[in-house]
């Protein structure tokens, strides 16, 4: 596909290796969007997929398959599509804010950065995959302890949340950790706002890919920040989820 068939792509102005499996992919065109709020970024000739905004012209992105890797192998001035921004994003109502990024679950929670109500803990399986944790006074750690604490997220939340000190916890990163970190918000009684991942196709409430049982909430267009009141009613937050045939599989 070249620039000719594919008018209404936007340029690529940069790429930056943020760890040895993610990259940032900064564009021109810029998004008036919330926080947590995603795009579907389409790779000519393959294929379409949501990616949260890391700033108003950037998306991060770990290369876990055939797209993602296409996107990893991009250069400055290649083109790609974007539509959106589509989904709810944080809402940020509380003003004492825990923030936890797992992984590459840091990118969408990178535009908040600037916010000074937020403390931040940032953990990945090792130093090499801790990410954006030189641009933000944040607490580390790693599973391996390559570098801060040898814990998982998990444990230093559950400390913070010890000091009384918030009233609403953020997070995005693997639903497994998702899951174990809402058991802690439970346990103490804190509000949670956690960015869900599923597979879809539309983004934007047509396709019902992403609808999660039983209520039929959907990624896309309820979501993906999904709050302690809906995180209790999905049953399968934390247990299943669906592949791109829709079939059920085990996180
Ligand atoms: C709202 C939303 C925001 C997202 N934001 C980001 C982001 O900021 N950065 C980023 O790197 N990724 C993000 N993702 C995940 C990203 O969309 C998938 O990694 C991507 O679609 C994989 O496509 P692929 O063709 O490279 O891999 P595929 O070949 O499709 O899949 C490779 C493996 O990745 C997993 N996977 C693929 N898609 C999903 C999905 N939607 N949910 C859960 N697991 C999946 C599966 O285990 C699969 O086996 C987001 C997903 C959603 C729903």
């Amino acid at each position: 596909m070249n620039e000719q068939d594919y008018p209404q792509g936007t340029k690529i102005i940069e790429i930056k290796q943020e760890t040895p499996t993610v990259k940032t992919v900064v564009f021109q065109r810029e998004f008036n969007f919330k926080p947590g709020q995603f795009v579907m970024v389409w790779v000519p000739g393959l294929d379409e997929v949501p990616m949260s905004l890391s700033s108003k012209n950037s998306i991060t992105i770990k290369d876990v398959g055939e797209t993602t890797h296409a996107l990893h192998a991009m250069k400055p001035s290649d083109k790609i599509g974007l539509r959106g921004p589509y989904g709810n994003g944080f809402s940020l109502k509380e003003k004492n804010i825990l923030a936890v990024g797992g992984g590459f679950g840091t990118a969408p929670l990178k535009p908040l950065f600037k916010n000074t109500n937020i403390k931040w803990i940032i953990g990945a399986r090792n130093k090499e995959e801790l990410l954006f944790t030189e641009e933000i006074d944040t607490l580390i750690c790693t599973d391996d302890g390559s570098k801060g604490e040898k814990a998982f997220v998990t444990v230093l939340a559950d400390r913070e949340l010890a000091t009384g000190k918030y009233d609403l916890v953020i997070s995005c990163g693997p639903e497994i950790m998702l899951k174990n970190l809402f058991k802690v918000c439970e346990q103490h009684n804190i509000n949670a706002e956690f960015s869900l991942e599923r597979y879809m196709k539309c983004g934007f409430g047509i396709c019902g890919h992403c609808a999660m049982d039983p209520t039929g909430w959907m990624v896309c267009k309820d979501g993906p920040v999904a709050n302690s009141k809906i995180l209790r009613e999905l049953k399968e937050f934390g247990e299943y989820t669906r592949d791109k045939k829709g079939e059920v599989t085990s996180l």
